[in-house]
């Protein structure tokens, strides 16, 4: 079996349906990968239960199914591979690079966001505790394929962070490294919310011996007055019988050309269509793109 040179990935939270912004941040990561021949992936990012809208799950992949999206192999589910990311949490722990946190919420709110430090040498208990990870006096920095040159600080701008939650919940930061290295990723195709995680993933990949993947950091999609989709209401799921319009409208987004006789074709011609004219160099270097003026 040829080993391929680019494997891409979809990881959808289910804590809501597949908005326009996510649909966008899926055709992105579609057409990169399809338009090299690679992989595309697709992992359900259920580290949150809590959280989880019944159903998101299948509602998700309806939709992508529906809108023409097809991924290469059995779907992963992080709720399943708990086990991997507590064997690299216990490593930590042991080598004290991690160690346990009991600050409270209320406790932290002076710091603005950025962890102190305070339980550093405490030696608390592993159980019942957030698990931090200890960062170092640095900074990160990478060269995304859109959004250019970004650094962070992660001493001054982060602070240790936690990869275990005090309830047991693994953090995305930790299970995306892990995971996107379990699963050879090439390249991360995904919304610009996520650009100031990358610093942090690049340190964990840096601890793990794990070379990083490229990236590329699509235009977040905002409502008119700012918001994130999706995040702070509950977006109803994409319309089925919308794909095609709705996939130009993501095309539009993405700065990609669109012909007009493409209204009358379905999803998979739109994508075939796509894929021949993918150019990242279109996509505009924007971290946000209000909604409204997408036309
Ligand atoms: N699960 C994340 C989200 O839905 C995306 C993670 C990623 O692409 O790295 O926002
Ligand atoms: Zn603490």
């Amino acid at each position: 079996m040829k080993s391929p040179s680019y494997i891409g990935r979809f990881a959808p939270t289910p804590s809501g349906y597949l908005h326009f912004g996510s649909l966008v941040a899926a055709l992105a990561s579609y057409l990169d990968a399809r338009s090299v021949g690679g992989l595309w992936l697709m992992r359900m990012e259920d580290l949150d239960p809590p959280r989880e809208v019944p159903g998101a799950q299948t509602a998700i992949l309806d939709t992508l199914e529906r809108y023409g999206f097809e991924w290469d192999g059995e779907r992963v589910n992080q709720s399943q591979r708990h086990d991997a990311y507590a064997q690299v949490i216990n490593h930590w722990l042991s080598q004290g690079l991690a160690y346990a946190c009991t600050c409270s919420r209320k406790q932290l709110e002076p710091f603005g966001g950025v962890y102190p430090g305070l339980c550093r040498d405490a030696g608390h208990g592993w159980e019942n505790a957030a698990i931090r990870i200890r960062v170092p006096q640095l900074q990160y920095a990478f060269e995304d394929r859109v959004q250019g040159n970004f650094q962070q600080h992660l001493g001054r701008e982060v602070g240790d962070f936690v990869i275990r939650r005090r309830d047991g919940l693994f953090a995305y930061q930790l299970a995306v490294v892990i995971d996107d290295a379990w699963q050879g990723i090439t390249d991360v195709v995904r919304g610009a919310d996520l650009l100031d995680s990358t610093p942090r993933q690049l340190y964990l990949q840096e601890l793990l011996g794990i070379a990083p993947p490229r990236y590329l950091h699509v235009p977040l999609i905002t409502q008119p007055d700012g918001n994130k989709l999706g995040k702070s209401y509950r977006s109803p799921p994409l319309p089925a019988d919308q794909a095609t319009p709705l996939l130009l409208r993501a095309l539009r987004a993405l700065g990609q050309p669109v012909d007009t006789q493409l209204r009358y074709g379905t999803p998979k011609e739109v994508l075939e269509w796509a894929i021949k004219r993918w150019d990242v160099a279109l996509i505009p270097r924007a971290s946000t793109l209000d909604e409204a003026r997408i036309h």
